[in-house]
């Protein structure tokens, strides 16, 4: 087979984006993405508003035409797959990429349908498949989610939300409007200084007349099949329980950046060793591109930064053919 130019991996809005430029620059690319289309967004919150203003998320300067100021998810999923039909963008899709091997000054990148020759390599995978573990007893029951998805599930239930950012707000706030019995479990002594502004004083109210509970510098200790265990600062309160929605982050896939040769920091951060000014990594011609750029920072990067990854990849990989 011969060789692409560019083989991206990732199919998200960066992914996307990365693949618009490839294409205008009239060089040759695939992108493989594991599951559909935009397959974080598909998999976000049913009701979810964007923080970003619409002009915000626009890839490849494509007006992303929207009503209101915020898009919420099914139009985000509309614009971006727009973008891709419309552009006859090449991607390949339900194909997850497994290793990314070197061959000569190529690679070579294994997905289990195949291998697929690039003479460069982006790397746009996002932070979205792997929560970050509570690591406590019953973690692991069904009841359990790191992925919230529709409030009506819950109603009438008895729900537990861990964390204080945006995820874990709105589900908050959904799930009591749907009639769920809501506590929140936070870290810190407040609600996040990133939540969106329009809806910080909404669950500051709920939580301040009682119909939200809130247990702050507390964590949760124990699930079982009917209750839970909350470690609170006077001790381990115990409280009846159905269902618990963990809002406590996601992660990038580091074993997978580590086993294509890509360097980490040192700390905990685990900040993948990349220059700033082009995206290419640590490894010759494999570049970084979107969220994955963060390491365990993962509110750093967004779309509206890092949509300009894409650029300089491309411009960087055109300076050297
Ligand atoms: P992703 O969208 O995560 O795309 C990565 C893709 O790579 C995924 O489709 C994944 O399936 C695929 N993939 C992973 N591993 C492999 C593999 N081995 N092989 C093949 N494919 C693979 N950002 C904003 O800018 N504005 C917002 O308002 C906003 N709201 C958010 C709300 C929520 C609930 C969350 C979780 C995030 C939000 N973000 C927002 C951040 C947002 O996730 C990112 O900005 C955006 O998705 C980044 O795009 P990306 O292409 O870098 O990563």
């Amino acid at each position: 087979d011969a060789a692409y130019d560019v083989i991206i991996i990732g199919g998200g809005p960066i992914g996307i984006a990365c693949a618009l430029t490839a294409q205008r620059a009239g060089l040759s690319y695939l992108v493989i993405e594991k599951g559909c289309l935009t397959n974080s967004l598909y998999n976000y919150p049913l009701y979810m508003t964007f923080f970003s203003t619409s002009e915000r998320l626009e890839i490849g300067n494509i007006p992303f035409v929207c009503i209101n100021p915020k898009p919420n998810r099914p139009e985000a999923l509309e614009y971006y797959r727009r973008v891709t039909t419309s552009n006859q963008l090449n991607v390949k899709l339900f194909e997850e990429v497994t290793g990314i091997i070197p061959n000569g000054t190529e690679y070579m990148v294994h997905t289990p349908k195949g291998k697929y020759h690039g003479r460069h390599v982006v790397i746009a995978t996002g932070f979205y498949d792997i929560p970050n573990k509570l690591n406590v007893p019953g973690e692991d029951l069904p009841k359990v989610t790191h992925y919230y998805k529709d409030p009506h599930f819950y109603a009438t239930r008895k729900v537990i939300v861990i964390g204080a950012n945006n995820s874990a707000v709105d589900a908050a706030l959904e799930t009591y409007r749907k009639g769920a019995q809501v506590t929140m479990i936070i870290r810190e002594d407040g609600i996040g200084k990133r939540v969106k502004y329009w809806v910080k004083p909404d669950i500051e109210n709920r939580i301040a007349e009682g119909s939200i509970k809130a247990y702050y510098h507390s964590g949760l200790a124990a699930v079982r099949e009917n209750e839970a265990d909350i470690l609170t600062p006077d001790g381990i309160v115990t409280i009846p329980n159905d269902f618990v929605i963990a809002m406590t982050g996601y992660q990038p896939n580091f074993d997978f950046l580590q086993k294509a040769g890509i360097a980490l920091s040192d700390d905990a951060k685990k900040y993948p060793a990349y220059n700033p000014l082009t995206m290419e990594t640590n490894m010759p011609r494999i570049y970084l591109a979107g969220v994955v750029c963060g390491g365990m920072d993962t509110h750093v990067w967004f779309i509206e930064n890092s949509r300009e990854h894409a650029d300089k990849i491309i411009q960087h990989i055109r300076s050297r053919a």
